[in-house]
């Protein structure tokens, strides 16, 4: 068993909040791999590589480490660089390739390796850690990750529907891809946010960990 819990699920699903907040609670460390895809993203814009297939050779020039809980990216924190629309789309499309997961699967299970954490992502307890101590997966309507969006960012330019076609296009690509496709593993526990805020969320998985006690 590896001392993790995992929270998977779709974009949009409040995954980030209630697995930052879980690990607050918990006092065990957070650890978000949606950051570290992105981070490729980034460094492949600055670098100018082929998005839609990176190389081996731009892959090893990549550096991901945490220090102090910080994502350094080659030495730089890329801070709120990574968190753009267009780094979310390309994230998703370089998730897609099969070299970029290998390299970050060994990237993903060193995290674990100094006491408990919180991961999140889509694949967490499918690949990463399938003998995590806990499994979650979070989700919620496309309207209502739409909406959610909408109200994170109440001065955007987006629309209401091209938010919804946005998270939907990811899902689909999320889910469609043949390597680690976005799905709930068999024995993860199903968690609809839809109709919860996120204290109730989080209290639902703390219950769920009280009654199910690990080692
Ligand atoms: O969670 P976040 O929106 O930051 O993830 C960005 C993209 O990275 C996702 O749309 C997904 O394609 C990819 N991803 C993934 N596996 C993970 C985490 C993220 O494929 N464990």
């Amino acid at each position: 068993m590896s001392k993790v819990v995992a929270i998977d699920g779709p974009a949009g699903a409040g995954k980030s909040t209630v697995a930052r907040l879980l690990a607050e609670r918990c006092g065990f460390t957070y650890v978000n791999t949606g950051s570290l895809y992105r981070a490729i993203a980034w460094r492949a814009f600055a670098e100018k590589a082929d998005i839609g297939a990176l190389s081996p050779e731009f892959l090893s020039s990549v550096d991901l480490r945490y220090e102090k809980g910080v994502l350094l990216v080659n030495g730089v924190d890329p801070g709120a660089a990574l968190r753009t629309p267009e780094c979310a789309a390309a994230a998703s499309r370089i998730a897609a390739q099969p070299e970029v997961r290998k390299f970050l699967l060994p990237v993903q299970r060193r995290t674990a390796e100094s006491g408990w954490i919180v991961m999140e992502g889509r694949d967490i307890g499918s690949v990463i850690f399938p003998d995590a101590a806990y499994k979650f997966f979070v989700t919620a309507s496309v309207e209502e990750r739409a909406r959610r969006r909408m109200a994170e960012h109440p001065d955007g330019k987006l629309s209401f529907e091209e938010i919804r076609k946005m998270i939907s296009d990811r899902d689909h690509q999320d889910s469609h891809r043949a390597e680690a496709p976005l799905r709930q593993a068999e024995d993860a526990v199903l968690v609809d946010t839809s109709h919860l805020t996120i204290e109730q969320v989080v209290d639902t998985l703390c219950e769920y960990m009280k009654k199910n006690p690990k080692e």
